[in-house]
């Protein structure tokens, strides 16, 4: 229903609990027309606020069947806020900066892989373009950066996950160097997550989501938790294929770029996470080739090119402002 005096769009679901990462009540930004979002756990009632710039009316709206249950709607400003905001397809930078966990993987006595010509360790190899990103990153002034680790230290996998899970991180690079018993292997690849590794993820955020007093058990626990899932699946699949063709730009890819895997750093369920293998430490050109900080410099700028399009993206922006997937309610 819509409220006025301040203009709001109030849904209220009975006997529904809210399942999110920051528990039964929080807020956030919002896009166009809706200035920002709060839900909060009400006896009997979850309630979700739409707080609006404008009088708006429904234009839209769609509820998902009994095996994807959801709620779709478009909002649309009404009178003169309508035509001083940006169109809905316009990428806006309302939401203000955006949080890149950089990993940088191995460390401390973990070397991970080890050039066979040059005897590089990849742990430092990695250390040092994750470094480089984050001043990349950081330059262009539209990104908040937190990385896993920033010296040559050891962090557990679970431990990676959390930090960017506490961060509330809207995309997880993981970088890493490969190493084959074919010294021929050679060229950056990139990971996300397989549905075996989504199965994992699945678990791990029935574990650690706080699911307030009466927790969401059974299928809707189930139906929730996919709804996370094949959001951040998909879009970790976009930044993929983004990432993919700006290093190839600047060094050679291994056949069959877009991997999938069972992965532990990538199994967060609500974050889009990649893992990128910048090169094959046991190829004698790769190894070369990461030995220079100008090639590790030519990488990092490449993924941070490919965060700036991603980010860019308008109907990225829209789910990252507006998060849709997280507003579904589920009636048991
Ligand atoms: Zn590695």
């Amino acid at each position: 229903m819509f409220l006025a005096e301040p203009h709001r769009f109030v849904i209220d679901v009975q006997d529904a609990m809210w399942a999110m990462p920051q528990g039964a009540s929080g807020a956030g930004p919002g896009a166009g027309v809706v200035r920002g979002y709060r839900f909060a756990q009400h006896p009997g009632v979850s309630r979700l606020v739409l707080d609006l710039e404008a009088e708006a009316s429904l234009v839209r709206e769609a509820l998902g069947g009994a095996r994807a249950p959801g709620l779709q709607f478009d909002l649309a400003a009404r009178g003169p806020f309508a035509a001083a905001a940006p169109a809905p397809s316009q990428p806006a930078r309302a939401s203000g900066r955006r949080t890149v966990v950089i990993d940088a993987g191995h460390g401390g006595r973990d070397p991970g892989a080890v050039g066979r010509t040059l005897g590089l360790h990849e742990k430092e190899v990695v250390l040092d373009t994750a470094l480089k990103l984050r001043d990349v990153l950081e330059q262009r002034g539209q990104y908040r950066v937190v990385l896993t680790r920033d010296a040559d230290r050891y962090v557990e996998h679970a431990e990676r996950v959390r930090i960017s899970r506490d961060a509330n991180a809207d995309l997880f690079i993981s970088i890493h160097a490969d190493a084959n018993a074919n010294a021929e292997a050679c060229g950056a690849s990139v990971y996300t997550v397989n549905e075996r590794g989504a199965r994992r993820g699945q678990a791990m955020l029935g574990d650690t989501i706080d699911l307030g007093a009466t927790p969401v058990r059974g299928q809707a626990r189930d139906v929730l938790v996919d709804l996370f899932q094949r959001e951040t699946t998909n879009r970790s699949a976009q930044f993929a294929e983004i990432v993919i063709p700006r290093l190839g730009a600047v060094a050679p890819l291994l056949r069959n770029t877009h991997r999938s895997a069972n992965l532990y750093v990538l199994l967060a369920p609500d974050v889009p996470a990649v893992l990128i293998e910048t090169g094959f430490l046991t190829n004698a050109e790769d190894e070369r080739r990461l030995s220079r900080p100008a090639e590790r410099a030519a990488m990092a700028r490449a993924i941070a090119d490919a965060a700036d399009a991603y980010f860019a993206a308008p109907q990225l922006y829209a789910q990252g402002a507006l998060k849709p997937a997280r507003f579904s309610g589920y009636v048991d």
